[in-house]
């Protein structure tokens, strides 16, 4: 059977619960039958609309079922495009311009900046409503026709199923490509190393406009018959609530996510005591060791760190379960990819010497669009440059010890400080900008800026903030601005933005 989305499905045929979700009404769940029929729905929809094959759909929907059953149904037959929904109209009109996208996707009566930003640009806006005529929890989509579909019936292997922006280190995101080969390729290694099966169900808890939640959560589930429960977002305060009802067998957060559930943990002894958890998994930014064994000493459970990166549609390495061994403080071994750790030359180097991380396999995107500069730096030899600094032990265990490129890692959220920078350039008074990481003691790195005042002008740091806060996504807003005369070079007179932090006398994130 060739390798789509529709065909992942077929795992669960006759499986009782594929999606699940909570409301006043108590859980209901939609069966893999169910969520077939959506699916063949909602792309015969969308052909009707004027969305064909490869065509882009945007989807911004608030975090649960319906997200997941959208981003399934609208991967099946054109090209899903989450986006996330906090972001301003100005960075709407970015993602929708610079992806090309023929329609845009919100919940009915949303009137998110999205929507205008694509009546701006002119791309088509359709409305996903509960049709009367539907089974309960399942929707239809509505909107003027975009056009006639340039092609019909469901996807195929080779079709891009997902495209996903990826902070880039030059100054425009990077658009990343999945085709329907790589994220199923991806959905079965993380089933096959988490061991799912029919029985498994997820509490999603990850925003699901990322590779970590669409991948990890939805569709290795589903591509394993297992089920995947989904709650409006992450809330650690009902987050133990969802546990006693749910009635999860595992579920995968960040770390940040991990240590507020830690937090909140001894306030539910008799819910952790009757938990039907069988693992945890972390991934998208480094779990501390200490973080680790505190979540296996309370559930009782392996705490499974794996690594990933949008451009391998989520997972490359991840610890094993037992009987496998766990080592903290490393991502395990290859899990799925092929990885290699190179030298500047694009040789690999052996266990035990630092070097590049780079990967090769099934699940990762074959470049970036339209991007051949990023794609002649990144993909070398045959190999995917992933940008990480690590190391591999004699066992074949991979440990990340730092990073090449600039983005910040914000407890899992990618920032890319060129964005940043190019927002505060655009404030009368500002001269040049630099964003760069600092560390912080959850998130591990939050984002900071330096900034260079134009002749005559005297931005205060509060005036800044607020000034990018209008044009950013409030993750993306530094927290500290400090302004300065002159932005501290590298020995080489270079600017570097590794090392600024210490230079500016703010505390460094650790690399
Ligand atoms: P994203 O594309 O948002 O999934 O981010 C990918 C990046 O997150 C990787 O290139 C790493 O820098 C970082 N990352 C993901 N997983 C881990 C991990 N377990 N430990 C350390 N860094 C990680």
């Amino acid at each position: 059977m060739p390798d789509t989305i529709l065909n992942l499905l077929s795992r669960g045929a006759g499986t009782d619960t594929a999606i699940g979700a909570s409301g006043a009404s108590g859980t209901r769940v939609f069966s893999f039958d169910r969520l077939r029929r959506q699916v063949e729905h909602t792309v015969a929809t969308l052909r009707r609309l004027g969305v064909g094959r490869n065509d882009r759909a945007a989807i911004v929907l608030p975090n649960g079922p319906g997200m997941a059953i959208a981003f399934v149904s609208v991967a099946a037959g054109a090209t899903a495009a989450p986006l996330n929904p906090a972001f301003r109209g100005e960075e709407f009109e970015f993602c929708l311009r610079d992806l090309g996208a023929k329609a845009l996707i919100v919940a009915d009566g949303d009137d998110s900046p999205a929507a205008a930003a694509a009546y701006r640009l002119g791309v088509g806006v359709l409305r996903l409503l509960p049709s009367p005529d539907m089974p309960i929890g399942l929707f239809d989509l509505t909107g003027d026709p975009v056009g006639a579909a340039s092609t019909d019936g469901a996807a195929e292997v080779e079709d891009v199923a997902l495209v996903l922006h990826t902070s880039g280190t030059t100054s425009r995101p990077k658009i990343v490509p999945l085709s329907h080969a790589n994220v199923c390729a991806s959905a079965r290694n993380i089933a096959a190393t988490l061991s799912l099966g029919p029985s498994d169900r997820c509490l999603n808890v990850m925003p699901l406009f990322h590779i970590h939640g669409l991948m990890a959560a939805v569709l290795a589930s589903l591509s394993a018959g297992a089920s995947v429960h989904c709650p409006p977002g992450f809330d650690a305060l009902r987050f133990f609530a969802w546990l006693d009802e749910v009635r999860p067998t595992w579920y995968t957060a960040v770390p940040t996510m991990h240590q507020a559930i830690l937090a909140r943990a001894g306030r539910n002894p008799d819910i952790v005591g009757r938990s039907t958890l069988r693992l945890v998994r972390s991934s998208s930014a480094a779990l501390p060791s200490r973080v680790m064994a505190e979540l296996e000493e309370v559930f009782g459970v392996p705490v499974i760190e794996s690594y990933g990166m949008t451009e391998a549609a989520h997972q490359m390495a991840s610890n094993p379960l037992p009987p496998g061994r766990r080592k903290p403080g490393s991502v395990g071994l290859p899990a799925g990819p092929e990885i290699a750790v190179l030298d500047e030359s694009g040789a690999p180097l052996p266990a035990g010497v630092q070097g590049e991380v780079a990967i090769r396999g099934a699940n990762v995107a074959a470049g970036y669009e339209a991007d051949p500069e990023a794609n002649a730096d990144a993909f070398v030899g045959g190999w995917f440059r992933t940008g990480d600094q690590g190391v591999l032990d004699e066992d074949g265990y991979l440990t990340i010890t730092g990073r090449l490129k600039e983005i910040i890692n914000r407890g899992g959220e990618k920032i890319s400080p060129h964005e940043v920078d190019e927002v505060l350039m655009g404030h009368d008074a500002v001269a040049q900008a630099v964003t760069f990481a600092v560390a912080h003691d959850k998130l591990g790195e939050d984002v900071a800026a330096a900034v260079v005042p134009r002749e005559g002008g005297s931005p205060t740091a509060k005036e800044l903030r607020e000034f990018a806060a209008e044009r950013l996504a409030p993750f993306k807003v530094p927290r500290t601005v400090v302004v300065v005369d002159e932005i501290p070079k590298g020995a080489t007179g270079k600017l570097r933005r590794i090392g600024l932090a210490g230079k500016l006398g703010l505390t460094a994130p650790a690399r």
